[in-house]
């Protein structure tokens, strides 16, 4: 068991060096991170035992077409997914990614987590590729707003569809405007 536990250190020792050293000679280095980097702020992976597909049939609550259907149902699983993303906070991991681009060592963060963790925990160039729960977006018309507090469930746009946050749902293209950014990758991350 001790002798286990001894390799496993020193293969985790041993590949850290390794990723310190190789972010340290690179011309640019990106973090591609998924569910793992959350769990330890609270978020279980929707995939895992006790993940949130053990209550929420995907397919039924969180494709395009269910949406489309029956907003307010889907809309019972949005609730619950942003009470699981409300409480949780950045973990040491996120920090060191954030701490990383401030010092000139990581040209950002690529994610597929819509929990807006990485930008909690100071990265300035985040590429969500799976969109964000931060606004709302219309599947009509493309409009967009904040939540506020209180909204009707499920909010409706002045076109009269009904609103979805702006995460990507199965049977949706990932985000266009995160490939865009590429070309500004290293100058202005604004656009
Ligand atoms: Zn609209």
């Amino acid at each position: 068991m001790d002798f286990n536990r001894t390799e496993f250190d020193r293969t985790l020792e041993e590949g850290m060096r390794e990723a310190a050293e190789a972010i340290v000679r690179r011309c640019h280095a990106v973090a591609l991170t998924g569910a793992g980097i959350s769990v330890p702020s609270g978020i279980p992976d929707f995939r895992s035992p006790g993940g949130i597909w053990e209550k929420f049939d995907p397919m039924e609550y969180a494709t395009i077409d269910a949406f489309l259907r029956d907003p307010a149902k889907v809309w019972e699983f949005f609730v619950e997914l942003d009470e699981l993303l409300l409480g949780a906070e950045p973990n040491p991991a996120h920090e060191a990614l954030a701490r990383l681009e401030a010092i000139g060592l990581l040209d950002g963060v690529i994610t597929q987590n819509v929990d807006n963790l990485h930008r909690q925990a100071g990265s300035k160039i985040v590429v969500e590729f799976h969109g964000s729960g931060r606004q709302l977006i219309c599947p009509g018309c493309g409009g967009r707003r904040y939540p506020e507090p209180d909204m009707q469930i499920p909010p409706v746009c002045s076109c009269g569809q009904a609103m979805k946050p702006d995460v990507v749902l199965f049977g949706e293209p990932p985000r266009s405007a995160p490939w865009k950014r590429r070309r500004s990758w290293r100058g202005d991350p604004g656009s």
